[in-house]
């Protein structure tokens, strides 16, 4: 198989989650994004009834050509305890892989504690009632003081066009980013193709991004799009890539973001 080449426009991690390219189904997932250029993959278990049978087959699954996994938690737990969710997310936790949590799902502070600084908590859309604000996050890092940050900026643009809601998220909470969330989020908070014009509200925050952050792409598309979306966001990483900045001043852009 011909693997398309890096490139070498940016040194950033890149990737894809499983569940948005075969959703419900992390071996064909893998499978399509490992015939790409993403070196990392997040592992989907939105719905908490694929959560069982994702943990028994974890030792079984080919993870080999990514250099970083993570397992999104599920969203809501219906089928499941809190409880027996965390139960289950130890051993994604046991691989030292990050856990992505919705912070509406949380109830046991306590439990997702426990994973320390694997926990990354993601800011959340309009249709959620809590962390969508650096106000509402810092409520949640009082509860979960190790956690980092999934910062979904693609949420983040769904709540404030101007980005500034972005940029306030950006400035308060830049050394807790952990992970990235990067996609077009649709007024009905679906998970879009990246476009122009989300490209171009992106870039300037995006590009100031450390490189060991990785940015896990969200957008639900078929397999022939994969590449074409890694491609999207890794020309308007590209330092200088102008056509994205013009008449954009990137906050802190002279400054070291160590
Ligand atoms: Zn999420």
């Amino acid at each position: 198989m011909n693997l398309p080449e890096h490139t070498g426009y940016s040194d950033m991690r890149l990737g894809f989650s499983t569940g948005a390219v075969a959703k419900g189904d992390v071996e064909q997932g893998l499978a399509l994004i490992r015939e790409s250029s993403a070196d990392a993959v997040e592992v989907s278990a939105l719905r908490d009834t694929e959560l069982p049978a994702l943990i028994d087959k974890l030792p079984r699954l080919d993870f080999t050509g990514f250099d970083y996994l993570a397992l999104h938690a599920p969203s809501a737990f219906a089928s499941l305890s809190e409880r027996s969710v965390l139960t289950y997310l130890d051993k994604a936790a046991e691989r030292g892989w990050p856990i992505v949590i919705h912070p509406d799902a949380i109830k046991d502070w306590k439990g997702w504690r426990s994973f320390g600084e694997l926990l990354a908590v993601e800011n959340m859309d309009r249709r959620k009632a809590c962390g969508r604000t650096p106000e509402e996050l810092e409520c949640v890092f009082e509860k979960l003081p190790e956690a980092g940050l999934c910062f979904d900026i693609g949420h983040a643009r769904q709540l404030d066009p101007s980005m500034t809601l972005a940029e306030r998220i950006w400035e308060e909470f830049n050394g807790r980013i952990r992970h990235f969330h990067v996609s077009h989020v649709d007024a009905e908070g679906r998970h879009r193709a990246l476009d122009r014009e989300c490209l171009k509200a992106f870039a300037p925050l995006l590009q100031q991004v450390r490189p060991d952050v990785p940015l896990i792409l969200e957008s639900i598309v078929p397999p022939e799009c994969i590449e074409s979306e890694l491609t999207q966001l890794r020309e308007m990483l590209r330092p200088f890539a102008l056509s994205f900045t013009e008449g954009v001043s990137p906050k802190g852009a002279n400054t070291s973001s160590s």
